[in-house]
């Protein structure tokens, strides 16, 4: 499917030309600091998707690490392992520590010593909502809708900035019945479209697929676009031939229902789905759609992000 972009395509500013003024490097691929300017935009962004927040939604903002052993149950070893970062750290007791260090002190490899802590870096921002919302009970008729944002971290280093191994990632997520949840995605996408146009971003959305591990992924992959759980915003950043996913529409169905016991009101296992704005793409493909000098964007824009 090759769908013309919506808003007109202007001359793109080339990213290796910006990357100086928003991203400085780290020594370590997809990894940044990000500069005043950049950081700007991306605190504009975020308030701007807070005036989109829906009545009752409850808001949680998450650490950068999450339990292993919730990540473990919630299937990400199955899909993702190739992503994962488990945090590790010199446990045991003083002398075994101590023999770390002095390899290290020795210009040894001092890795050894580590051993996996009940702790991984998060790799989206819902995963913790949902044995939250298990833990408290039943999901009410209604449904229950939450505001969610962490730091993710996903093993994919890359040159290319759009492509971060840390990257910041807000989320609106529904749980309820399967009805709430298309509801929810539609409305979504809908107002997705008016979110892009009020900052003047060129974009398309399509159907999309995760990237799941290995052989056995492709099939996975393959049955996600058959039944449509994941369409993605799209917007060009290096290329309009392959334009850079900044938002994406998830249905996971019963996934995390039936991983946690969620029950609706009516008894039956609830269905969940995820909107997700990636902060740091979308920042990216501001700049390289509207410039690096904030005085020069449509003043629309601006005023939309209050910069
Ligand atoms: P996903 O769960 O893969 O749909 O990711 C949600 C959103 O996070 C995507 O639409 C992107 O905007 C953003 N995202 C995912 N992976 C990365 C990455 N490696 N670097 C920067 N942003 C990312
Ligand atoms: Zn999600």
């Amino acid at each position: 499917m090759n769908v013309a972009f919506k808003q007109p395509i202007k001359p793109r500013h080339s990213l290796d030309s910006i990357a100086e003024a928003l991203l400085l490097p780290s020594g370590i691929d997809g990894v940044y600091a990000r500069t005043a300017v950049f950081e700007q935009v991306a605190d504009g962004l975020a308030a701007l998707i807070s005036r989109y927040r829906e009545t009752d939604t409850e808001v949680l903002r998450f650490p950068p690490v999450m339990s292993r052993r919730q990540l473990e149950k919630s299937g990400y070893l199955k899909s993702f392992p190739h992503f994962l970062g488990c945090v590790s750290c010199l446990a045991g007791d003083e002398s075994h520590i101590r023999s770390s260090v002095e390899r290290y002190e020795a210009g040894e490899d001092w890795t050894g010593g580590l051993a996996a802590a009940d702790l991984v870096l998060s790799p989206a921002a819902c995963y913790p909502v949902y044995p939250l919302v298990a833990s408290r009970g039943g999901v009410p008729a209604g449904g229950l809708i939450f505001d969610v944002a962490c730091d993710c971290f996903r093993r994919e280093p890359s040159k290319l900035l759009d492509r971060l191994q840390s990257f910041r990632m807000r989320e609106y997520v529904c749980i309820g019945s399967p009805e709430q949840i298309q509801n929810f995605r539609a409305r979504w996408m809908k107002r997705a479209e008016g979110f892009a146009g009020q900052l003047a971003l060129p974009y398309r959305i399509e159907q999309a697929s995760d990237p799941f591990f290995g052989r056995g992924g492709k099939m996975m992959a393959m049955s996600q676009v058959e039944q449509e759980l994941k369409f993605e915003l799209l917007i060009p950043v290096h290329s309009d031939e392959q334009p850079t996913a900044c938002m994406s529409f998830n249905c996971h169905r019963d996934h995390f229902g039936a991983t946690w016991n969620l029950r609706t009101a009516s008894g039956a296992t609830a269905h969940t789905g995820c909107v997700a704005f990636g902060i740091d793409r979308l920042a990216l493909a501001l700049f390289v759609t509207h410039g690096v000098e904030l005085a020069q964007w449509p003043t629309r824009v601006r005023q939309a992000l209050m910069v």
